[in-house]
């Protein structure tokens, strides 16, 4: 892949959705492939003032359960053999600055932040030493869950699928080494307040153990999303309330919910 260090943002420009590559405040648009080469083109504006969309296109969001220990003590879970894998919708997605949109379905909607990897090129049957190089870069999300309802089912769709359950964002940082996300604060906030805090050096198994487990299974293709499990401190939102996953030098990404 390529080594370039980049923050790549996707924003609607004259009414297309289009890549951006970030400067300083500034965004100029990406001229040839995120998946490939490319070259900064014309300015498009000011971070502050473009509306951010999640920063890649994925066909599937992967995500793994009770992958740090304290986090599957906390719901009296024990740590699983191997990685416990789930699915997201990609309808499910928003951006930087969009809504989460509190069901009327559930009594009990919970912030779950999490490190996201966003996969580059075509991946099936690899190592967990060669799975990094698939990798485009990395980015913060939140797995929203409704707690009540992923319990009553047994299984996690309803729960994990609502439409805005999975903020992504503000963007997508490249060209980073399997040991530069290796040791990352991951906090979550809630007006402020911290709700969540670990590092990734906690998870029971790592992004690329992750993925080559999952592309043993199923295809990963360019754009998709690599979600790799939520320390403990996870706890409800309601209506008002701002959400922010801080993952330490990758971004913030901080959503109202209503
Ligand atoms: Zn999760």
């Amino acid at each position: 892949m390529k080594t370039v260090q980049a923050r790549l943002v996707r924003v609607a420009h004259q009414g297309v959705m289009i890549w951006g590559i970030v400067e300083d405040d500034g965004v100029y648009k990406l001229e040839g492939s995120p998946y490939g080469t490319w070259e900064s083109g014309e300015k498009l504006g000011v971070l502050d003032d473009l509306t951010l969309l999640p920063p890649t296109v994925p066909t599937k969001i992967v995500c793994v359960g009770r992958n740090y220990v304290a986090h599957a003590a906390e719901h009296g879970n024990a740590v699983p053999e191997a990685p416990l894998l789930f699915l997201k919708p990609p309808s499910s997605m928003i951006g930087h600055g969009d809504a989460v949109v509190l069901p009327p379905q559930s009594q009990r909607v919970e912030h779950e932040a999490e490190l996201t990897v966003v996969i580059g090129r075509r991946c099936r049957n690899v190592t967990p030493e060669e799975a990094w190089a698939y990798v485009l870069g990395v980015t913060c999300g939140n797995d929203v869950t409704a707690r009540d309802l992923q319990r009553a089912d047994g299984q996690w769709t309803r729960g994990k699928g609502f439409d805005t359950f999975c903020p992504l964002g503000p963007w997508l940082v490249t060209g980073l080494a399997e040991s530069d996300i290796a040791d990352l604060a991951i906090t979550c906030r809630v007006n402020g307040e911290v709700r969540q805090q670990g590092r990734t050096s906690e998870m029971v198994f790592s992004p690329p153990f992750i993925i080559a487990y999952a592309a043993a299974v199923m295809t990963l293709l360019p754009g998709d999303v690599i979600m790799t499990g939520t320390p403990a401190g996870v706890g409800p939102l309601a209506a008002g309330d701002r959400v922010e996953v801080d993952v330490e030098g990758i971004g913030v990404l901080r959503n109202p919910v209503q």
